[in-house]
């Protein structure tokens, strides 16, 4: 079939949940993916921070290949190897915490405030159940994820949104302090706000959380959906700041392009979710978990963190070059292989540009040029991109 085959074929039967571009794709491999007219585009999106070892990577397909001829599904109400290995790797470097599995970023950050407000009635009261979070913030689609979300645009024509919410400045740390009440059970914050236009906040930013909720035994709960799993340089986001969360969520990147969640919480905390409290049929999949530990004993075995730092922070100098070239980039920033260009304009036409000269590229927030490129990439693909972007701009 062709692009134009398929796409007169979606049309008719996929709910338009998403504007798509006039594209689909049949293969990838490494940092390239090819659409059903065989053209290729080199993937500086990597399906939104998922493909983070590129696509098809032969450990993630010999890893899901074999758990596929092993067991491919049983209840959580059993034990399996894989989910008890990558809750063992994720413990081990994310504060000894406990992991709740689940099958995506919406689904885990469900369980972050399910788990506040069980976690603060347990201690505090039925009262205490109101969750502060922040504006430009992006946390899922579910009811709950929607009302966690410090945007009016996905609520709007699905109210009555949940209840409980407060949303406050990002990086605003006084309104934070005065947001915060006797109600409050817990803060949810991305450590950088990815849909929000890889916004970093101020030093010290998290610390200062950190500060407040220890005072007031509220909940510091990061979202790292989209910084979790290696694309700020660090496993996880809030590794840049030292501060620890006391509950932590990851999705997207995890397995690679399985679908996959996990909410991690600090043992004392976790053990507000007993039996019966919470509960996901496929979370923490035989399958999904295998391509999981692929992926991080990848990103370990292959020291992926150091090359994102020195990569990333060559692809943030080409990019600042651009600036002192074209005054219409406002400002170039990120961390990691987490980096953006914001622009004085809107931008979403140049992601058709570069498309059309064989580059995934991603506009968010109208104006903000965002690339999250498979944590392999090499400098000479940056350099593509960069001379691409050159002549586009230009
Ligand atoms: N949280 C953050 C920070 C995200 O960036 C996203 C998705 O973009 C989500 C949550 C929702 O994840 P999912 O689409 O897997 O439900």
């Amino acid at each position: 079939m062709t692009n134009q085959e398929i796409i007169a074929q979606a049309d008719q039967v996929i709910i338009k949940t998403y504007g798509r571009y006039q594209v689909a794709f049949v293969r990838g491999q490494g940092s390239t993916v090819w659409d059903a007219d065989g053209k290729a585009y080199t993937d500086f999106l990597s399906g939104l921070a998922v493909t983070v070892l590129g696509h098809c990577h032969p450990r993630v397909v010999e890893a899901i290949t074999k758990q596929a001829q092993t067991l491919i599904h049983v209840s959580n109400f059993y034990h399996t190897v894989p989910q008890t290995e990558v809750a063992t790797f994720l413990s081990e470097h994310a504060f000894g915490g406990k992991a709740f599995f689940c099958n995506s970023g919406a689904e885990a950050n469900e369980a972050a405030l399910k788990l506040a407000r069980k976690y603060s009635h347990d201690h505090h009261g039925e009262e205490r159940s109101e969750i502060i979070t922040t504006t430009n913030s992006f946390h899922g689609r579910t009811l709950g994820t929607v009302a966690a979300t410090g945007q009016e645009k996905v609520r709007k024509g699905f109210e009555p949104t949940m209840p409980g919410f407060t949303y406050v400045a990002y990086g605003d740390l006084a309104a934070m302090e005065q947001a915060m009440t006797e109600q409050t059970c817990a803060v949810l914050v991305e450590p950088i706000q990815g849909e929000g236009g890889i916004v970093v906040p101020p030093a010290g930013y998290l610390a200062g959380l950190r500060q407040m909720c220890d005072q007031r035994d509220v909940l510091l709960m990061f979202d790292e959906v989209q910084t979790g799993i290696g694309h700020t340089g660090y496993y996880f986001g809030y590794q840049h700041e030292g501060v620890v969360p006391d509950v932590m969520t990851l999705a997207k990147g995890l397995a690679g392009g399985m679908p996959i969640g996990v909410m991690m919480a600090k043992p004392h905390i976790a053990e507000a979710l007993g039996p019966g409290t919470h509960g996901s049929t496929f979370g923490g999949n035989p399958v999904s978990c295998s391509a999981a530990l692929a992926v991080l004993r990848t990103i370990e075995d292959e020291h992926l963190l150091d090359h994102v730092q020195e990569v990333g922070a060559y692809f943030l100098d080409g990019l600042r070059r651009l600036q002192k070239k074209y005054a219409f980039i406002a400002e170039v920033r990120g961390r990691g292989l987490m980096v953006a260009a914001e622009l004085d304009r809107p931008g979403g036409h140049m992601v058709v540009k570069a498309m059309e000269r064989g580059y995934l590229i991603n506009c968010t927030v109208d104006r903000v040029l965002r690339f999250l490129p498979p944590l392999l990439i090499r400098r000479q693909e940056v350099d593509g991109l960069l001379t691409t972007l050159d002549a586009i701009f230009a």
